[in-house]
């Protein structure tokens, strides 16, 4: 069943580059696991996924263990800072840096084990008060203050879309997250990159790739519904 859902996803991320013109390799597939069992996972990384994504710590540190160690983990969900020191290190890209204290956090972790982290700043593009993110107003403040620390580089710009019943709702919202980091990326800022924009679920991952997204982040289109009851 994964490996067919899988396989129609993959064909949607290609018909939606091939409308916008864009090369497949453009854009990243993340595969988004939460609450699923590793053996599922296992399944899509050997189907030759390679990037997966955890929006817990715990959960995100446990399937490390257990997957095999060329996996790229982005950490998609809301950080808070005592965590932090569990994932730096570990962890290819942090796509939901929000605040300053959390990405001076990361820097300090960073810092201990002398490298830089890669991340992204989340902006809450559609203003809604049940997400986290930044504003779209205050994002160029927030990565002019980031791009200050030193062992942490800011690769672009993260967002999650409202929950809508029709994609196209959605595009407004890409369109206007695409349109802010081309607006950071003519400001020159040193140590910020505005290469990656990581945008786009299940439910609109193709409308995001058709306004721009390099990374899409797919759960219940590849692993199924998820069931929380358990948990
Ligand atoms: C769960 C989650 C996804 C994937 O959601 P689906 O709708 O299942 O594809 C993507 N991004 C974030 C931040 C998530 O928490």
């Amino acid at each position: 069943m994964v490996k067919e859902n899988l396989a129609q996803v993959e064909q949607n991320i290609q018909k939606a580059c091939e409308r916008a013109g864009r090369a497949r390799e453009e854009v990243t597939l993340i595969a988004v696991g939460k609450t699923k069992p590793v053996g599922m996972l296992q399944e899509v990384y050997e189907e030759g996924v390679r990037d997966f994504g955890e929006n817990k710590v715990q959960e995100l540190c446990q399937k490390m263990d257990e997957l095999p160690e060329d996996i790229r983990w982005h950490m998609i969900g809301h950080l808070q800072r005592n965590k932090v020191r569990y994932i730096v290190g570990r962890v290819a890209l942090i796509h939901s840096v929000d605040t300053y204290r959390l990405a001076e956090e990361i820097n300090i972790q960073a810092k201990k084990h002398g490298i830089t982290v890669p991340i992204l700043v989340e902006v809450n593009i559609a203003g809604e008060e049940s997400k986290f993110g930044t504003t779209a107003e205050d994002a160029i403040l927030l990565v002019e203050e980031i791009s200050r620390l030193e062992n942490v580089r800011i690769e672009g710009l993260m967002t999650i879309a409202p929950y809508v019943v029709d994609a196209e709702e959605n595009r407004l919202y890409f369109r206007k997250i695409k349109q802010l980091s081309v607006d950071i990326t003519s400001k020159n800022l040193h140590n910020v990159s505005m290469k990656i924009l990581s945008m786009g679920m299940t439910g609109d991952y193709t409308v995001a790739i058709e306004e721009g997204a390099t990374m899409v982040r797919v759960g219940t289109g590849i692993f199924g519904e998820r069931n929380y009851d358990k948990a």
